[in-house]
């Protein structure tokens, strides 16, 4: 096979969804996996739907999960402009050889005449029925089309679909799939303003950019009719990419589509990253945001339609390009498990080096005003990493480890803590204090020592400890901790806890 192209060719028209993040993904694993090229193209020709802001999100989406392209705008390559309102100049030229060639039209019909024609009719349709009824230069004399277009008189180009043909798309999921062009409507290719359409671009994009396979979501199929009709008139027909139609991405219930708001109304993320707007209605939370590697991110969004026939489920991103290929590709929609992100996000976390977690953790704690040292995080993110599922229950679960806790468990030292409790718990510190090698293993033998000597219950001494020591009774080993903060700040915490116990005595 040819040297293989696949491209992930968003539009600028807002944040991102998750499942832009799943086609950019396939195709990069497809690309890597053939030893072929992963392109990025921005699609923004459509200048009403523009959105200030969203290319830049895209670019800063892929650089956080790492699918960074090997063509693109600001990435290099031989087939540039990457962007297509850089290419715009060209689109016009590739409109005017179809009508030269007869397989598209001027049209001029203004949008208050279309608009009346489909109030009069709601099955209205620009075709092979009812174009010879409209204004184009297919119903109206040679020598008055003419003078329409030397007058300057504003037209678009249609494409002239076929009256009654079967145009069949051969699809690496779906197999083949079959159109009937009566059923299609002859597509605007060059808008009045000179920019073309969503279908011209793509499609003279592909070609110029020597795309060998398309890959994207199933809401892109009815299209691919239009764009075969339109490889054919070209003459490219031979060359033609090959396409596969990703499934679709349910919502949680695996009912319908999975939309933004579904994010919203769940509290889930739905995007890979943030998207600020002042109107809290446009505003999303990313996965980033929410907490989650981006590794755990991809492993879980290559799952969503896709898996590799084994009961493997933990990929890094080379394992997942050696395993992956288009035919395993599922037709079905994928349901979008959050709980089954959370797991993956959690396998990652408890499968990182310390290092790597210290690195991640850093930002979330340096956002809560620490600046704790390297070894000292590093640590805490070994204590922590068996005990969390996103990056925020680190600062959540253990913002004990930084500074001190304000609110703790009161009922269990509401049980627990006497006014003979001081007494028997001082003599416990000295003890704490006397144990020369301050390691986990020589607290513990010396503290169940003590309980043994004082004919005490551990029920009745730990649970003091370790509310004391971080507020709470979930979290690592209390003996773990003890060796971690040393003798100074062990002793220093306690006694500031045992002051608030007491207030609990009133
Ligand atoms: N610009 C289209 C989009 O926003 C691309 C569809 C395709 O990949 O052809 O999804």
């Amino acid at each position: 096979m040819s040297h293989i192209r696949a491209r992930f060719a968003p539009s600028p028209t807002g944040a991102l969804h998750i499942g832009g993040i799943r086609t950019a993904l396939y195709n990069y694993l497809f690309a890597k996996k053939m030893g072929g090229t992963f392109i990025l193209r921005i699609e923004d020709t459509d200048q009403t739907r523009y959105v200030p802001g969203a290319e830049e999100y895209i670019l800063e989406a892929l650089r956080w999960c790492g699918l960074n392209p090997t063509e693109g705008p600001g990435f290099g390559g031989d087939y540039g402009p990457y962007r297509q309102s850089d290419r715009k100049a060209m689109y016009a030229e590739y409109a005017q050889k179809l009508v030269a060639s007869g397989h598209a039209y001027y049209a001029f019909d203004t949008p208050e005449e279309l608009d009346a024609a489909r109030q009069a009719d709601d099955t209205f349709k620009y075709d092979a029925k009812s174009r010879l009824g409209l204004k184009n230069s297919l119903s109206l004399p040679a020598a008055e089309v003419e003078k329409r277009l030397a007058s300057g008189e504003p037209y678009v180009i249609r494409l002239k679909v076929p009256a009654e043909e079967t145009i069949l798309v051969q699809d690496l999921v779906r197999g083949e799939v079959s159109f009937q062009s009566k059923e299609l409507d002859d597509k605007v290719m060059l808008k009045g303003d000179g920019m073309p359409t969503y279908h011209l671009a793509n499609v003279v994009d592909d070609r110029l950019m020597k795309i060998t396979h398309v890959i994207r979501g199933e809401e892109w199929l009815p299209s691919t009719a239009h764009h075969v009709l339109l490889y054919r008139s070209f003459g490219w027909e031979a060359e033609m990419p090959q396409f596969a139609h990703l499934p679709l991405i349910l919502k949680p219930t695996g009912q319908g589509k999975l939309s933004k708001r579904d994010g919203m109304k769940l509290g889930i993320p739905v995007f890979p990253i943030s998207w600020n707007s002042d109107n809290p209605e446009d505003a999303f939370v990313g996965f980033r945001e929410y907490g989650f590697l981006p590794e755990a991110m991809l492993n879980f969004l290559a799952f969503l339609g896709w898996n590799p026939g084994t009961e493997q489920e933990m990929f890094s991103i080379d394992e997942l390009a050696a395993a992956f290929s288009l035919e395993k590709i599922g037709k079905s929609g994928a349901r979008f498990d959050f709980e089954k992100a959370r797991w993956f996000n959690q396998q990652y976390l408890m499968a990182s080096s310390n290092e790597a977690l210290a690195t991640a953790v850093k930002p979330w704690i340096a956002a809560k005003g620490h600046q704790p040292s390297d070894e000292y995080l590093q640590a805490f993110c070994g204590l922590m990493k068996e005990r969390v599922v996103l990056l925020s229950d680190f600062w959540d679960n253990g913002a004990y480890f930084f500074e001190d806790f304000s609110v703790y468990d009161d009922k269990t030292i509401g049980k627990k803590w006497t006014t003979e409790s001081r007494a028997l718990f001082l003599p416990l510190l000295d003890r704490i204090d006397e144990v020369a090698n301050f390691v986990a293993s020589d607290l513990q033998a010396n503290i169940e020592a003590f309980i043994a000597e004082q004919g005490l219950k551990f029920g009745d001494v730990l649970p003091i400890l370790r509310v004391g020591l971080t507020g709470t009774m979930k979290g690592p080993a209390v003996f773990d901790l003890m060796a971690l903060w040393g003798k100074t700040e062990t002793r220093r915490r306690l006694l500031r806890s045992f002051d608030l116990f007491d207030q609990l005595l009133g």
